[in-house]
Order: structure tokens, then sequence, then C-alpha cells
């Protein structure tokens, strides 16, 4: 249906790691298209074996139960590329994100599920078993050292911009350019939609405010209010902890970041989250070729700062 012919839009959905994942290519038939889309779903549900924290059997909650052993643990070269992103943004960010936050998230979704706050004491047992740095990583080797007994590693904070960014590789090995993958809000585009000069993205500041963007090659995450919150005597808390108090953000926090790369997008966006306007604005700094959108509401106060260009 345009000069450029013989490319067809195909569009495929499917529910994965708990959030509907859409993806778009532009392939010369159906085949080819299908094809694609097996693989790309098929590489994230392989990636969801490996990382998903409701599963016992899989390789992170494996790793977690040797914490505190002493031994470092070989593991795969996909959870070791996870692992090694998350903890140089750790670094990055001062800890806003933390990757070992995986006690105090397990103690917030049962208290959740019961509709009791955990006590004092409960939350700082919990943080105890927490921190970045209680976790060496060793790339020769291929290998993890949880240095401390009750450790427990999350990824859920980047684990769905990885899997979009490792599903848009297995498209391309296809000799498809271009592309895009959604995976629940984190997305990685690659080339333009033939004829056109970038795919057409929305983002909002959750009110009043919309961005008609047009992008390409690049990726972008929001993280922001969703049903996913825990309420108790009319307070909302979200399910970005903050890594310094164990308690779910009290404030209401949306975050859009755009980046090279799909993993750091999804945990910038968290870890923006987390440090709030104030401190983004120099953490950003050392993420090059990073914009981001980021909305504070504190009761009534409301405060942005955006550095997304369009
Ligand atoms: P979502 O994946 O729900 O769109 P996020 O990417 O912000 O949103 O990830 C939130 C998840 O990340 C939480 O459910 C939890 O598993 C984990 N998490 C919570 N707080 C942090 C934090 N400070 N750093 C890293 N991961 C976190
Ligand atoms: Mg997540
Ligand atoms: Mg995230």
């Amino acid at each position: 249906d345009s000069v450029f012919g013989q490319e067809k839009r195909y569009s495929f959905e499917k529910g994965l790691m708990g959030s509907p994942f859409k993806l778009v290519v532009y392939a010369a038939n159906d085949s080819i298209a299908e094809l694609a889309a097996a693989k790309a779903f098929g590489r994230v549900e392989e990636l969801n074996e490996i990382m998903s924290d409701y599963r016992d059997g899989s390789e992170i909650n494996r790793l977690s139960a040797q914490s505190g052993s002493g031994k470092w643990v070989p593991v795969s070269k996909d959870l070791f590329e996870i692992l090694d992103i998350s903890l140089s943004v750790s670094k990055k960010t001062k800890g806003a994100f933390d990757v070992t936050l995986g006690p105090v998230v397990q103690m917030w979704r049962h208290a959740t599920r019961k509709g009791i706050f955990p006590a004092q004491e409960e939350i700082a047992a919990a943080m105890q078993k927490t921190g970045y740095s209680k976790m060496k990583l060793n790339r020769k080797a291929s290998s993890v050292l949880l240095t401390q007994k009750g450790m427990r590693l999350d990824i859920g904070g980047l684990g769905k911009g990885f899997a979009a960014e490792e599903a848009i590789k297995e498209v391309k090995k296809l000799g498809i350019t271009s592309a895009m993958m959604d995976a629940g809000g984190k997305i990685v585009l690659t080339n333009p939609p033939p004829g056109t000069d970038g795919w057409n993205i929305n983002i909002s500041n959750g009110s009043d405010s919309l961005k008609a963007l047009k992008l390409s090659n690049i990726s972008l995450a929001t993280s922001g209010p969703t049903y996913r919150y825990m309420e108790y005597n009319g307070v909302r808390y979200s399910h970005i902890v903050d890594p310094v108090t164990g308690i779910g953000l009290l404030f209401h926090v949306r975050t859009t970041a755009i980046c090279p790369n799909g993993t750091i997008s999804d945990a910038l966006a968290t870890a923006f989250s987390v440090a709030g306007i104030e401190k983004t604005k120099k953490m950003v700094r050392k993420f090059p070729g990073t914009t981001v959108w980021l909305v504070e509401r504190k009761g009534d106060r409301v405060a942005e700062w955006n550095t997304i260009k369009q």
C-alpha cells in the first residue's frame, strides 16, 4: 500500500511476565512475521524461566537460596548480564535502584495480601538482608556471590526492559529492520516504519499534558502509578520501594526515561522515581543520551521536570 510496497505491518500480542507484550514488525510476508513473533515471545519466555521470582526453581531463586553460603555461584550469561547492569545502575544512582530489595518486596507482597501493615521490626529485619554492595560479580567466571544469608534478588525493576531488548535482537536476526516491542510500557524501537521518519509514541504526565513523539533506534520506559499499590489507613504506597526506608514510595511519581538501551531505561524509570526531581537532575548526567519526564505529586502540589524534546 505504499511505494515501499513489499513490507506489511504485522502486530502480535501476548501476556508475558504479568503484562501485555506487544510486537510490531514490518515484514515481507506472513511467515517471516510469524516467525519473528515466535522467536521474540519465545525469548521472553526463556528469560522468564530464568528470572521469575514466582517459581522456586528459577535460576535467580536458586541463586538467592545460596546466599550466605560463601560460594561463588556460576550463572547463565543472561542472568549475569542483567545483574551486571543492575549493579552498575545501583552505583550510578547511589542505590536508588537496588536489585537486592527482594526480601522487602516479598514482605510488602505478603502484607498487601493480608491487608496488615508490617511492624517496624519486620521492615528492619527485611532491610537488613538488602544492599547491592552485598552482591559481588565475577565477569570472567560468570559467577555471583551473595555475601549474606537470606538475600533475595528481584529484577522486577528492569526485567521487562531487558526482555524487550533481547526480543528485538531475535527479530533483527531475521533481517527485519523495522520493529517495536512494548513490554508492558517498556518499549524498544528499531528503524522507523518504511516510508516514515519515526514511530509515533505518545507519552503523558498522567493528567493534562501529552507529548506526541516520533522516535527510532531508542528505548523508553514509564514507571508510574498502576493498580499495583498497597493502601493502608487511607495512604497509598507504591510497589516501588525506597531503599533507604524499606517502604513503598508515599508520594505519587510518574517517570518516563528515554535512552539508548531498553534495560537501562526501565531501570532508570524506577530509580528516578525513587530519587525524585532534584536528585535526578544530577544523576541523569551519568547516563549519556538520556532524557526524562518526571512528575511528582505530593497532596495538591505537583512538580514536573521534563527534558524530553519535541
Ligand atoms: P513495573 O515493572 O511495575 O512497570 P518498575 O519497572 O518501576 O514498574 O518496577 C517495579 C518493581 O521493581 C517492583 O515491583 C519491585 O519488584 C522492584 N523494585 C521496587 N523498588 C525497587 C527499587 N528501588 N530498585 C529496584 N527495583 C525495585
Ligand atoms: Mg518491572
Ligand atoms: Mg523499571
